[in-house]
């Protein structure tokens, strides 16, 4: 009660009028992204940004932001890749809302170091340097390896999960959780004032997998399916993973060990070792069109397209099925998710990371278990939930939320966004027609007939590239 009788005489102080008490002890299980809003008295404002600035109703570039009076803390910050486009490399969040409220950005923490969770970084702290970021060892050693020029100078602090850190209004809080790499943590968020508190899963506990049935397996099964696998081949092994699968590629050199082969990334010794002594590590396992396992196939196109190449090559595809089990998920199935719920008994929650039928779906789950349906928010990229007193609701309010393009680690500014891009897609599609009148002056300006091989060919490439 003392601190409730605290927090209304700062609120007071604030000139705040609809001021309840801050009783609350329940915790506000936020699962994805958070956002703000701008005019309502700032001492009300405990705002737990779902704001897309990303994540919601997509897979990629999560991004939220929790805002408590003049604070601003940032959970993380992704990239989204546009896979086979030849518009852009990809899309970060939303950037003008925090870059209108830079100065109150207290801190960027890290859940771990997917792309989707890191990816955007390089270009928020292009725009915002100053900002302090904290992650584990190995999402920081992670998020070091993507900066450039000046943000090389930029230090990630390291949390520990026994060490809490204070930044303005909130103690962040760290915990492990399990997922497909390594150094992945979930954040409860202390609204030291408020009484509350806020629990980030991170990817653990996302809405991926809301759709999928049981638990999702244990990666031990995984290996020893491998292991069989890989012992019974007389040929090459091509093993795909994602990059950052350490754990993954940890366990097929330990396989490798027992099974007297040698394992590549990619180099000479794929010449010099025989086929049946010889495993491929490589990416690609989703179909990506620049990753190794696509290379090897001689094709560019989707996970089907992939697999059906190395099947007319002569290969033995091994994909992951529920008879086949050969990849974990690094994402909770629904039993994972309802335990996560069962433990953490929150009084709110809003299910991020998926697109909409993921959310709702967990949103689903999340009834079930007897949480009423007004207090699941099923968010869009942009909305914000904000809290008055103890309860949480769905502002009225958004935030701007259309994504910002990135090309050759460029951030592309809107207008470029839509002259250029809409143009670039119409020619993709459409193809184009390029006329070059040929008209060269040498030196004494003179008109010269052009060389229409190498002068006009070179001029043409340059003229390309530049655009
Ligand atoms: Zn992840």
């Amino acid at each position: 009660m003392e601190e409730n009788k605290v927090e209304e005489i700062i609120l007071k102080e604030k000139n705040s009028v609809l001021c309840k008490k801050y009783n609350s002890s329940g915790s506000f299980y936020l699962g994805g992204e958070p956002v703000g809003s701008e005019d309502i008295p700032k001492s009300l404002r405990t705002k737990i940004n779902g704001v897309d600035i990303g994540g919601l109703h997509e897979v990629g570039k999560n991004c939220y932001i929790l805002e408590k009076n003049e604070d601003i803390i940032i959970v993380d910050c992704g990239i989204k890749f546009l896979n086979g486009s030849n518009l852009a490399d990809g899309t970060v969040p939303n950037f003008s809302y925090l870059l209108a409220n830079r100065e109150k950005i207290k801190g960027l923490f890290i859940t771990h170091g997917h792309e989707d969770h890191i990816g955007g970084i390089p270009y928020l702290l292009k725009l915002i340097p100053n900002i302090p970021v904290y992650g584990s060892e190995f999402s920081a050693s992670l998020v070091k390896n993507k900066l450039r020029g000046e943000e090389l100078k930029k230090k990630v602090e390291l949390f520990h999960e026994d060490k809490p850190i204070r930044v303005g209004e909130f103690r962040v809080n760290f915990f492990r959780v399990t997922h497909s790499i390594p150094g992945s943590f979930g954040l409860v968020v202390e609204v030291i004032k408020d009484n509350f508190r806020i629990v980030i899963t991170g990817d653990f506990n996302d809405s991926t997998n809301a759709e999928v049935e049981g638990n999702t397996p244990s990666e031990s099964k995984i290996v020893r399916r491998l292991e069989n696998i890989i012992a019974e081949a007389t040929g090459r092994v091509i093993i795909t993973s994602f990059a950052s699968n350490v754990y993954r590629l940890k366990k097929v050199i330990e396989i490798a060990k027992r099974t007297d082969k040698k394992i590549v990334l990619l180099g000479k010794d794929i010449a010099k070792t025989p086929n049946n002594k010889l495993i491929i590590f490589c990416t690609g396992s989703q179909g990506e069109e620049r990753a190794v396992l696509s290379r090897l196939a001689h094709q560019i196109y989707e996970v089907e397209k992939v697999s059906n190449k190395l099947f007319a090559l002569g290969a033995k595809v091994y994909e992951n099925s529920k008879e086949d089990l050969l990849h974990a998920s690094g994402h909770a199935c629904q039993e994972d998710l309802k335990l996560m719920l069962t433990m953490v008994k929150p009084r709110y929650f809003m299910p991020f990371h998926g697109d909409f039928r993921m959310l709702k779906k967990h949103g689903h789950l999340a009834q079930e278990l007897g949480i009423p349906a007004k207090n699941i928010f099923v968010c869009s990229n942009g909305e914000v939930v904000e809290a008055k007193g103890k309860e949480f609701f769905l502002s009225k309010k958004t935030f701007p939320a259309q994504p910002n393009y990135v090309l050759n680690g460029r951030l592309l500014p809107m207008e470029e966004l839509s002259n250029n891009l809409t143009l670039r897609e119409k020619m993709s599609q459409g193809g184009f027609l390029l006329v070059i009148s040929g008209l060269i002056m040498n030196k004494n300006h003179q008109q010269k007939e052009p060389n229409w091989g190498e002068e006009v060919r070179n001029y043409m490439e340059e003229e390309l590239l530049k655009n």
